[in-house]
């Protein structure tokens, strides 16, 4: 009997390492054990919770997150939190709050694997964008995650997008190398390179898109990851370097039929402009009117960065393949390639705030792409 039961010791023992030897030798064999994530809250709808007496949302402090999402403290990742104060719909934060997450980020880098940062959906993929271009070398995983519902609302999307992205965050190879080591957007079972998400519905729980780039992931039953997709633009053996310039003289000028030159020398006029998201028809087509063209032109002659993006939400500019863009190709335009509004106008403040004194440099970074934002 004695000798029965160690043949079936002995038989599930060899299962247990047959089985974890199979996943090692699998590429999606993910260690999440014993890793720490910091979780940065800067609010949205995702930190709010409803009033018990009035029925109104405010922005829950941490205890009271804490209490909607036990969750958080019951698995083997170890989780800290740090908010802003005070928290932020997102339709407030601007280049300063950029920095302010970024620093968080870097002044935890050592002590943390990965990275969440809790935000309002409206502007995420802006300050994702931003983000992405301000790290040079990163090597962990910063994912920003939100949700539709409050936290505190029964049937919230905030509690899944949450742990998911916890867990995102906390993948690493069994090399010790982080699976995802970009900064990315996590909702609804999709993870997107954060400067190739776009905010595209105001209410279903599918909030973003990322129209010209696939997923990274996909979280089901299991998290797939998209391994020959994901960027790793960082180098371990080198430090985090974070630029925290940005420029805000840029504008949106978005072309329609009709447009009026009034119009035009209204955004091109502005003083101390120095850039502009040009957003065109098609694959990047302009009316041919001459004074479209000599008021580019002339904004071009005095330094001032014009980029041509398309308003279609998939594919690319292809300036000169039809004879309407010719006469932006002859302004000086610069082409975006299928880069989003997003990603194209923090990638225009960052770099006419890192390099204010070359524009030819600015110009030629972006028309590159820098950390996976466009296809060339
Ligand atoms: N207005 C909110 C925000 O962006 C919406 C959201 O969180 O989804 O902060």
């Amino acid at each position: 009997m004695q000798r029965k039961s160690n043949f079936y010791a002995f038989c599930l023992s060899m299962c247990i390492f047959l089985c974890n030897f199979a996943a090692l030798l699998g590429s999606q064999y993910i260690v999440t054990m014993s890793r720490k994530v910091l979780l940065i809250f800067t609010g949205g709808t995702i930190s709010m919770v409803r009033d018990t007496e009035t029925g109104a949302l405010h922005p829950a402090d941490m205890q009271t997150f804490k209490t909607y999402v036990p969750e958080l403290f019951a698995g083997d990742i170890h989780i800290d939190m740090i908010p802003f104060e005070p928290l932020l719909d997102s339709s407030d934060l601007n280049p300063d709050n950029w920095r302010e997450m970024a620093q968080m980020v870097e002044q935890n880098y050592d002590a943390y694997d990965g990275f969440v940062i809790l935000h309002g959906t409206d502007t995420m993929a802006y300050s994702a964008s931003a983000l992405s271009f301000m790290f040079d070398n990163l090597c962990k995983p910063v994912v920003f995650t939100g949700s539709q519902l409050p936290v505190g609302v029964l049937r919230s999307d905030a509690k899944e997008n949450l742990l998911t992205a916890i867990e995102i965050a906390a993948a690493y190879d069994t090399n010790g190398e982080a699976i995802v080591p970009e900064v990315t957007v996590y909702m609804d079972g999709e993870l997107y390179r954060g400067n190739r998400a776009t905010k595209r519905n105001a209410e279903h729980f599918s909030a973003f898109n990322s129209y010209n780039y696939p997923a990274l992931a996909r979280a089901g039953v299991h998290i797939t990851y998209n391994r020959q997709l994901i960027g790793h633009y960082g180098n371990l053996s080198r430090p985090l370097n974070v630029m925290t310039k940005f420029d805000t003289r840029v504008a949106i000028l978005k072309l329609f039929p009709g447009i009026t030159e009034a119009v035009v020398a209204a955004v091109l006029d502005i003083p101390d402009l120095r850039g502009v998201v040009l957003e065109t028809f098609g694959s990047g087509n302009a009316p041919t009117h001459d004074w479209l063209y000599e008021r580019l032109h002339a904004a071009v002659e005095r330094g001032v960065v014009i980029v041509n993006k398309t308003q279609c939400n998939t594919g690319s500019v292809s300036m000169g393949q039809y004879a309407v863009s010719l006469n932006l190709l002859k302004a000086g335009v610069v082409s975006g390639y299928d880069i989003t509004t997003e990603a194209l106008l923090t990638k225009m403040m960052h770099l006419l705030g890192e390099y204010p004194n070359d524009i030819e440099l600015v110009k030629k970074l972006l028309a590159k792409s820098l950390c996976g934002e466009l296809t060339i």
